[in-house]
């Protein structure tokens, strides 16, 4: 796959080239049971694509040319490892505003705040750890005056990767890029509803790096992701997604007591004091709420806790904010929100609204407008709601539902609040807003979250720890350190002089 890929900005016509295909040892190949399901664009209901429908025999297949692959490529250095990194990364950004309408396409995320960032994020993710492949050094260790004692990184091999429909490029390139500058070879298995970016940014990573170290797989988790993780080759798992699929997943990679990282679920507190700017918490709960995305982010703000002082101002503005974004066609570049990705979850989303709805006391303010083109009647399109006037007690306020729907709760204690703040199953991120700085100081080291911001609602940054405590999973990404810890094994040498 030397020659260089020509940029094709329509998405249909590269969804259609693209079709029925997994990428295995450089080659663009259908599955091995000439299977294939449909891809289907969110936002119309078309069928887009076709996608390879992988099984135990495409597993064999992948994990077979990451294995033979990865013996060469551990030889090479981490520095020169890292250049061919870097390299995917020039390749990937020059064809982001193609990869960008394609996930597009397929996802229903709105190019202009969502598929094109992502794509441009995805790049970036590559740059930063290219620069990391001089970086796997081990220790020397003052054992003993005769003996040299020394650490070494080595890898560790085959990485699975699973990834989910979310944000499927960003969380797949803090997952492939550290394994594959440390020296390992990769399978990433795609999520069913998101394969086609997924492919597109795989076929033009082969065009640098050698056949057979990183491959994908499409098809559905247990007949596809789980014999991944089950293969006796496969040495380390590192998955996004569920925190039930996660459970499952880490079950059978203890069977073969190997390492596993799992980001998982959130239902991220976002705490607003008396005392805080009111403009940037309202931007920040947009952003934080991941109104853009349909609110399809494990580290969404779902639950906004306002001070009963503030609490009024803050709905109003908020709700005028988000009633100003407009829904819509994901390709048109005016078009702020897009749609859910898939029947399953529209009826998911859907189901929570009702439950709110039905709640005692709740009040569902619903924002935005659906769009009124012809072509996108059919189009999985959730309209946001805020919620109010429900306590932490209510399912709306403790399950994650995946989609535009936020609870503001009222508080007045500030450790009442912090208490409920923390009385969730999951972990992930938090953000405090306020002016005092001994508030957010006490907030932050008191917060159950692996990522607390202060008056800032940014999203995952190369170079800075993500991952979460409680149930929203095991080990963090994005760091040097990360790399370290979950790609490579130290393996410690001791040399006798005497
Ligand atoms: P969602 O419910 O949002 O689709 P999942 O956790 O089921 O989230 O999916 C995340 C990823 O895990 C997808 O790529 C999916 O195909 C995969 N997956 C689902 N079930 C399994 C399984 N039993 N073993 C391995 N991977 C799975």
């Amino acid at each position: 796959m030397s020659n260089r890929l020509t940029l094709t900005l329509d998405p249909q016509a590269l969804a259609t080239e693209l079709s029925g295909h997994h990428l295995i040892n450089g080659a663009l190949v259908p599955a091995k049971s000439g299977k294939t399901f449909d891809v289907i664009n969110p936002a119309t209901g078309d069928v887009v694509a076709q996608a390879a429908e992988g099984d135990a025999a495409d597993v064999e297949a992948a994990v077979a040319a990451a294995k033979a692959a990865q013996v060469e490529w551990a030889k090479m250095t981490g520095r020169q490892r890292g250049k061919l990194i870097g390299e995917c990364g020039a390749l990937l950004t020059a064809h982001s505003e193609e990869i960008g309408r394609l996930i597009a396409l397929e996802t229903g995320k709105a190019l202009r705040t969502e598929s094109r960032v992502e794509a441009g994020v995805l790049a970036d993710a590559f740059h930063f750890h290219a620069g990391l492949g001089s970086e796997l050094k081990g220790e020397t260790i003052p054992f003993s005056p005769d003996m040299l004692t020394l650490t070494v990184r080595e890898p560790i091999g085959v990485v699975g990767a699973i990834i989910p429909w979310n944000v499927p490029l960003m969380l797949m390139a803090l997952k492939i890029a550290p394994a594959l500058v440390a020296g390992n070879a990769v399978v990433v298995k795609s999520a069913e509803e998101a394969p086609l970016a997924v492919l597109r940014v795989c076929q033009i990573m082969n065009q640098v790096l050698p056949a057979g170290l990183f491959n994908m797989l499409s098809g559905f988790g247990p007949e596809c992701g789980a014999p991944l993780v089950a293969h006796k080759d496969v040495g380390k798992v590192t998955f996004t997604g569920s925190v039930e699929t996660g459970k499952i997943v880490y079950k059978t990679a203890a069977e073969k007591l190997i390492p596993v990282t799992l980001e998982l679920g959130g239902k991220s507190p976002m705490i607003v004091m008396a005392d805080a700017d009111m403009d940037k918490a309202i931007a920040g709960a947009v952003s934080g709420m991941r109104f853009t995305r349909q609110g399809q982010s494990c580290t969404a703000c779902s639950r906004i806790f306002v001070h009963e002082d503030i609490h009024d101002a803050f709905v109003a503005k908020l709700k005028a904010k988000v009633d100003a974004m407009v829904m819509g066609d994901p390709l048109d570049e005016k078009t702020d929100i897009g749609t859910i990705i898939s029947c399953e979850q529209f009826d998911k989303v859907n189901g929570y609204i009702k439950l709110g709805k039905e709640t005692a006391g709740s009040v569902a303010h619903e924002c935005s407008a659906m769009p009124t083109d012809e072509k996108l009647q059919k189009g999985l399109f959730v309209r946001p709601v805020i919620f109010t006037g429900i306590g932490n007690d209510a399912r709306i306020a403790r399950e994650e539902i995946f989609g535009p729907v936020t609870c503001v709760i009222k508080f007045s204690d500030y450790e009442e609040m912090l208490e409920q703040a923390n009385d969730s199953d999951f972990g992930l991120a938090a953000t405090v807003w306020t002016t005092n700085l001994k508030t957010a100081l006490d907030a932050t080291k008191r917060l159950e979250a692996g990522f607390v911001q202060v008056n800032q609602n940014l999203v995952v940054q190369p170079g800075l720890s993500y991952g979460g405590v409680k149930q929203s999973g095991i080990g963090k990404e994005a760091t040097l350190e990360a790399m370290l810890e979950h790609f490579t094994h130290k393996k410690t040498i001791i040399l006798n002089m005497t």
